[in-house]
């Protein structure tokens, strides 16, 4: 048997036998300081080797076909637990939680009545679920993405732009597709403060953003430095290792407790 025959099979049994988990990400406004919700990145917690990264099983998933009950498992998880903290920790805005989906989920008939489905089965707003898709991803077929999309978000969720600047979305179509917000990809905000040119790649995406009505979220934010520097660029967001790294749901109900705990106190 290959190592991929293997890891497909393995695989297959990791969704019988329910062994993913999410962390989350918190996802900062830059002008209050505030954490705004969070975004789901799922893991393998595999019997013997541990914590599989996404980046070693998605692709897989995606070949084999995996992702389908996979991402329907996450996009279930995560609003449960969306929900059960916006219940424990009532905020006004309620918080939000960002959610990957893979192109095959998008091109799929199924994804329109699962969400309907989960959002029912969880009792989640729509208008506190964002769906994230890669540049690449909305591309591979746009005309059936941009459909589902525009039903989606229809029903009151939001849709980004996930790892902006690094695939190939035509800029004449940037303006009808039917998208909220640009998460600018990570590499342009690490490289921000070494090479000019990456920090007028974000200067241009913020502008074509703004002129265009969507907002912007910068990954990777891990200095002060360039959160300051995103924030008077115009970046609405930001999240990476700066703000926090993805937690596990029990770390990440304290980060929320301890950011009321900070609201509560610059109010008083
Ligand atoms: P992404 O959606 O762009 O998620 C952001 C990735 O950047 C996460 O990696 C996160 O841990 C990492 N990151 C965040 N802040 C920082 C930072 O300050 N510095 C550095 N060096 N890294 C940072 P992760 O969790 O390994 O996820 C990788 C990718 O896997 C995600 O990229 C997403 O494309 C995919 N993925 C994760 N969960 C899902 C899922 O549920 N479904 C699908 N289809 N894809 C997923
Ligand atoms: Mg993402
Ligand atoms: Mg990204």
């Amino acid at each position: 048997m290959s190592l991929a025959m293997d890891i497909q099979t393995e695989l297959e049994l990791a969704c019988t036998n329910h062994e993913f988990v999410l962390h989350y990400q918190p996802i900062v406004d830059l002008k209050t300081g505030r954490m705004t919700g969070f975004e789901a990145l799922v893991r393998w917690l595999h019997p013997t080797r541990g914590l599989i990264s996404p980046l070693d099983f998605i692709p897989i998933a995606e070949a084999t076909g995996l992702i389908m009950p996979i991402g329907e498992w996450t996009l279930q998880a995560a609003c449960r637990q969306l929900c059960a903290w916006q219940q424990k920790f009532p905020v006004d805005p309620p918080l939000t939680m960002s959610v990957n989906l893979s192109s095959k989920q998008l091109g799929s008939a199924h994804l329109l009545p699962q969400v309907e489905r989960i959002l029912q089965e969880t009792g989640l707003a729509a208008s506190s679920l964002r769906l994230e898709i890669t540049e690449t991803g909305m591309m591979d077929n746009p005309d059936v993405a941009s459909a589902l999309i525009f039903q989606l978000r229809a029903l009151g969720i939001q849709f980004y732009i996930d790892d902006f600047g690094t695939g190939y979305s035509s800029l004449s179509r940037l303006h009808e597709l039917p998208i909220d917000a640009l998460k600018i990809d990570r590499s342009f905000v690490t490289g921000m403060g070494k090479e000019l040119v990456k920090l007028q790649i974000i200067q241009t995406i913020t502008t074509l953003a703004w002129n265009i009505g969507l907002e912007v979220i910068a990954e990777g934010v891990e200095t002060m430095e360039q959160s300051g520097q995103l924030k008077l660029l115009g970046c609405n967001y930001g999240q990476g290792y700066f703000f926090s790294k993805p937690l596990g749901a029990a770390a990440a109900g304290k980060f929320i407790e301890q950011e009321l705990y900070k609201r509560q106190r610059s109010a008083s």
